[in-house]
């Protein structure tokens, strides 16, 4: 570590600035096998990126911990001084909540083991790992656990809000194939939780994100999937947006599980894989994910097959890890971000041709239209089964703005996400996804994205953090 004075700010868990003096650093040091970084050091700017170039957040001291001790000792240390602490796991989060503004970050980048008992049918994973570690690992033995699509987001953080992706549909939220977690608690301990062992932090740890600790190890129940699977994307002018958007909603009604169709309404970019005619224009793209058995793909398939000439047709065989990145480039690291999200309980006419007519005159040429189609396993447990709850949810839909740092027409474009967004409103459940909430997001944002499990989460929040500790997070506050 380059010390620079004798006496290093850092933001205390009010606000205020607490001053450490170089022989409080030396001695947090001294316990780590990790290191301890401040501005300007070797690693520090890979350690303070994160996803959205929006967050100019960052904090005064980063640690990288290499095990659960070392997290335990940040955690003792910033407990005793009263330090805002953040943590980081792929950096993905829209609000930038990984980084504590001037406290202590936690950059968990050195834990990314994933280890695969694949007898037991179970994966264990380091909290810094990416989801392309997990998925990479597990289809070594065509198994996989249910995680999102874009494989740089973080496994921590997507599981902890709950998670979800093309498995969803078969096995659920992320949280309901998590089995048990190694977590570090407000007190410096470190705990096992599980069904059987600390069972009301488990409950509150699926879904209820940092709030209640550092977890330090996930073990995720694994399924038979792939690995080569049946997916791609496959595109059709927006000009047939009406009936695109119709046949989605005859597929996604009639699909079996296995079967996940993901709607996106996009410019279409200027990849090799786009006739040049297409680059720059809009387009009713599909992203296609097909587990179940290839014989019966054309079947499965037969709604999006009728309305033919697609002008993008990337549709195949292909391996489960590739169907898992290759939406990776469309949404780049650095790039600001803005989007509104909500979850729907039913796919209805009046909402397709809201979002047909929205999309047609977003001013944010990069801007684009999502439904994600989630219904199936996620509806069969009960509301309590969780605090991830939302067991209503069949679809989410969102809004997504995104632009170069310097734009001049940031705030029109911002501006047109939240109108549009006002819109979508009016079609969700009432719930919404905790992880896919902005820094702008009030707290009664977070209480709607709990419903009913809000009061028990606040109680498991007073049992396990009672002072608030893990605060730099959508916060829950301790029931008093
Ligand atoms: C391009 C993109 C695609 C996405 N796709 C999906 C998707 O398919 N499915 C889906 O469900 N979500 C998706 N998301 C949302 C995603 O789940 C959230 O952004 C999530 O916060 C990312 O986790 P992370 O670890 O990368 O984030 P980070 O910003 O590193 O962390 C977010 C928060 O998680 C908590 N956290 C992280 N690590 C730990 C830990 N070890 N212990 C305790 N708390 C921790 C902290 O509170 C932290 O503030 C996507 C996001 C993006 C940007």
């Amino acid at each position: 570590m380059a010390m620079r004075s004798d006496v290093e700010k850092v933001a205390g868990l009010d606000g205020d600035l607490v001053g450490l003096t170089r022989e409080q650093l030396d001695g947090l040091a001294s316990r780590l096998d990790g290191p301890l970084l401040r501005a300007g050091d070797p690693g520090w700017a890979e350690a303070v990126l994160v996803w959205n170039g929006m967050v100019a957040r960052s904090p005064a001291l980063v640690v990288q911990p290499a095990s659960a001790r070392d997290v335990a000792a940040v955690v003792e240390f910033v407990a005793a001084h009263r330090l805002r602490l953040g943590v980081k796991g792929g950096g993905h989060n829209i609000g930038g909540t990984a980084i504590a503004a001037q406290g202590v970050t936690l950059d968990m980048s050195r834990m990314r083991d994933v280890t695969v008992h694949r007898d037991a049918r179970l994966a264990h994973v380091g909290p810094g790992c990416r989801l392309a570690d997990v998925d990479r690992a597990t289809q070594a033995h065509g198994l996989a656990t249910v995680l999102g699509f874009v494989s740089e987001v973080g496994v921590a953080g997507l599981t902890l809000g709950g998670g979800f992706g093309y498995l969803t549909r078969r096995f659920g939220w992320a949280v309901d194939n998590l089995e048990e977690v190694e977590i570090v608690t407000a007190d410096g301990r470190i705990r096992t939780a599980s069904r059987t062992e600390n069972a009301e932090l488990f409950w509150a740890l699926r879904g209820g994100g940092g709030n209640f600790g550092v977890v330090t190890r996930f073990t995720f129940r694994l399924h038979e999937v792939g690995p080569t699977v049946y997916g791609g994307l496959v595109a059709w002018p927006f000009e047939r947006a009406a009936e695109v958007l119709q046949a989605y909603k005859t597929l996604t009604l009639g699909a079996p599980r296995e079967l996940a169709v993901w709607l996106i309404l996009l410019r279409a970019p200027a990849a090799p894989f786009v006739p040049p005619e297409w680059h720059g224009q809009r387009i009713c793209a599909m992203s296609v994910c097909y587990t179940g058995d290839l014989a019966g793909v054309d079947d499965v398939l037969a709604p999006l097959r009728a309305l033919g000439a697609p002008v993008v047709n990337l549709l195949r065989e292909q391996p489960y890890v590739e169907v898992q990145s290759y939406l990776d480039a469309t949404e780049p690291k650095g790039l600001h971000y803005y989007w509104r999200t909500e979850y729907i309980a039913a796919l209805s006419d009046e909402l397709l041709s809201t979002c047909q007519e929205l999309f047609a005159r977003f001013p944010n040429p990069a801007a684009e239209l999502g439904i994600l189609h989630l219904g199936g396993a996620l509806n069969e447990r009960d509301e309590a089964d969780g605090a991830v709850g939302n067991r209503n949810v069949r679809y989410a839909c969102g809004v997504l703005g995104m632009w170069e740092p310097h734009e001049p027409d940031a705030s029109a474009f911002r501006r047109s996400v939240d109108e549009a967004w006002r819109r979508l409103r009016s079609f969700g459940t009432g719930g919404n996804y905790v992880n896919f909430q902005l820094a702008e997001d009030g707290p009664g944002r977070t209480a709607e994205a709990y419903g009913k499990n809000y009061e028990r989460l606040r109680r498991a929040k007073a049992a396990f953090d009672p002072g608030n500790l893990f605060r730099v997070n959508r916060n829950i506050p301790p029931a008093s």
